[in-house]
């Protein structure tokens, strides 16, 4: 069995490609089992001096690595440069520089109801990570999770998306070019069965980031063991236009957010709230920026690519039709185009309500919907009645409002006057809520989200025996005045009975 890889842009067969079966998944997580105490050991400066390698050959090789990414998805140069290979140096950097502070022990200050201790955090790799990654952004969100659990110390096993894989052949001979050590990063590649070998397998931690209906399974198998599980799942971004937006950005910003990747992002706008009194006049300000978009393969210097995944094109025709015949109106765009591969138009369209699967679902396609609401309060109640929390944004002259309409937001990023961009910031941490995932990723929960947390007590003094251990006998006069000075909140008090105990 092999996977057969279709050109989004041409529909030309572009190659087969290996399904690794159950059995040599087996063999890879044991192989990495067996290397994980090594790489624990390993120094981190020697662990970021390894993986820097990666940054140097991105900027040898970016535009050649580029092409290959825009082969595989069909997106512009452009978005292959600055969203997909930018990002791995960007975390790169990001984490050369606050590692060791993040991955530290650090002294926490001890109540003093515990006299004589020292209270210590410190975190410790997970051990063997399994990252699992979707087709949209096939390289950065697959190398920067595997290079942030290598960061933190854990060997990983990568099962990029059987969609595009010739980006997850580009990982592969990224990461055997980086001197690793024998088992400490594989490759896994293949379907849907890789990766359920893989989740069934002997690792420590899985790192899923894909659809809702997948991380279901993931999170099921992952319970059988019972193993952590961080999500990174779908979204319905809602823009929210207040009455004193700043129109021509917030409509470049829509066009841009809505159809950037060929909307095929967990973070696109996928829902336009725009208050009724500037509904027209935003409505022709984005009419104008969309019909600006020219659309064509890596090649035409377009904006706008293919659709990367067929069955992705059925579910957009679906949910512009469902739209349609349930009352909406289309103002632009709406169908393929007549042309080899997967394209479709840029799409606007209006009338939009809950009960459509346009609203409901995730679309992950060029459409647009706009949906006109009586003010940025019924704004805001929509966004968040939604089984979606991914990412939001606020648009208004007025920063306050902005940033306080912005923290009412129920999702896991959220911007004022902006879109999409938080993701790329390497110190916010990403992550969902509600249907949309759990745990976070970027920032310092980067690396902590790949360890365990541990807590380390000391007792410095060393003494024989302590006031609260046997024998109880004679004690209790003197706990009952610790018990009633702590309730009352006579800490001195509470101290000095305790001293007494301890003699
Ligand atoms: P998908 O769930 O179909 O596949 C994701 C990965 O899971 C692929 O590598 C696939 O081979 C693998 N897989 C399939 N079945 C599996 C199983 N039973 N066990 C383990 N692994 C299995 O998702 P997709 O279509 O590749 O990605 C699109 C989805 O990802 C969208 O919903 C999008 O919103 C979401 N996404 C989320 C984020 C985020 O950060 N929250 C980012 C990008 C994409």
């Amino acid at each position: 069995m092999v996977i057969e890889k279709w050109s989004p842009v041409t529909g030309e067969k572009l190659g087969e490609f290996p399904i690794t079966s159950g059995e040599d998944v087996e063999a890879a997580v044991a192989r990495a089992r067996a290397a994980a105490p090594g790489w624990r050991e390993t120094a981190l400066e020697c662990r970021l001096d390894i993986l820097m390698k990666a940054k140097a050959i991105i900027i040898d090789e970016g535009s050649e690595i580029a092409r290959k990414i825009s082969e595989d998805t069909g997106k512009p140069l452009v978005d292959s440069l600055m969203t997909e290979l930018m990002q791995v140096p960007l975390f790169l950097d990001y984490y050369a520089k606050t590692a060791k502070k993040v991955l530290s022990r650090r002294r926490v200050r001890t109540p003093i109801l515990f006299p004589g201790k020292a209270s210590y955090i410190e975190h410790y790799p997970v051990g063997v990570v399994a990252v699992i990654s979707p087709w949209n952004f096939p390289f950065q969100l697959a190398v920067v999770p595997m290079f942030s659990a290598l960061i933190a110390g854990n060997c990983v096993l990568l099962k990029p998306s059987e969609v595009t894989p010739i980006t997850g052949m580009l990982i592969d001979e990224l990461v055997s070019r980086l001197d690793l050590p024998e088992g400490v990063c594989q490759v896994l590649h293949g379907d849907g069965s890789t990766g359920a070998a893989l989740t069934r397998a002997d690792v420590d931690k899985i790192f899923f980031t894909g659809s809702v209906a997948t991380g279901k399974k993931v999170m099921k198998a992952a319970a059988e063991k019972p193993i952590p599980v961080e999500l990174e799942l779908g979204g319905k971004d809602a823009m929210i236009v207040c009455h004193d937006a700043p129109l021509k950005r917030a409509a470049k910003a829509a066009v841009w957010g809505g159809l950037i990747n060929c909307g095929q992002m967990c973070t696109s706008v996928e829902r336009l709230f725009v208050v009724e009194s500037i509904y027209e006049a935003f409505k022709r300000e984005l009419d104008r920026e969309v019909a600006k978009i020219k659309v064509g393969g890596p090649d035409e210097d377009a904006d706008m690519g293919p659709i990367t995944f067929p069955p992705q094109l059925e579910t957009i025709e679906r949910h512009v039709r469902d739209a349609i015949e349930k009352g909406a109106t289309l103002l632009r765009g709406g169908k393929r185009i007549e042309r080899d591969g997967q394209f479709y138009e840029p799409t606007v369209i209006e009338g939009i309500e809950p009960g459509m699967e346009i609203y409901d679902e995730e679309t992950f396609g060029p459409v647009l919907p706009i949906i006109k609401v009586r003010d940025e309060e019924e704004a805001l109640r929509m966004a968040n009645q939604h089984k979606y929390g991914l990412t939001g944004s606020v648009w208004t002259r007025d920063r306050k409002r902005g940033l306080e309409l912005a923290s009412r937001m129920e999702c896991g990023q959220a911007m004022v006057n902006d879109v999409v961009l938080s993701v790329g910031n390497p110190v916010l941490p990403f992550g969902g809520v509600k249907a949309s995932g759990f745990g976070r990723y970027h920032g310092p929960e980067g690396l902590l989200s790949f360890t365990h947390q541990k807590a380390i007590m000391v007792e410095r003094a060393i003494l024989e025996s302590e006031p609260f251990w046997f024998p109880y006998r004679g004690k209790l006069p003197t706990m009952q005045k610790i018990f009633t000075h702590l309730l009352e909140g006579n800490l001195p008090g509470a101290v000095v009975n305790l001293l007494k105990l301890r003699g």
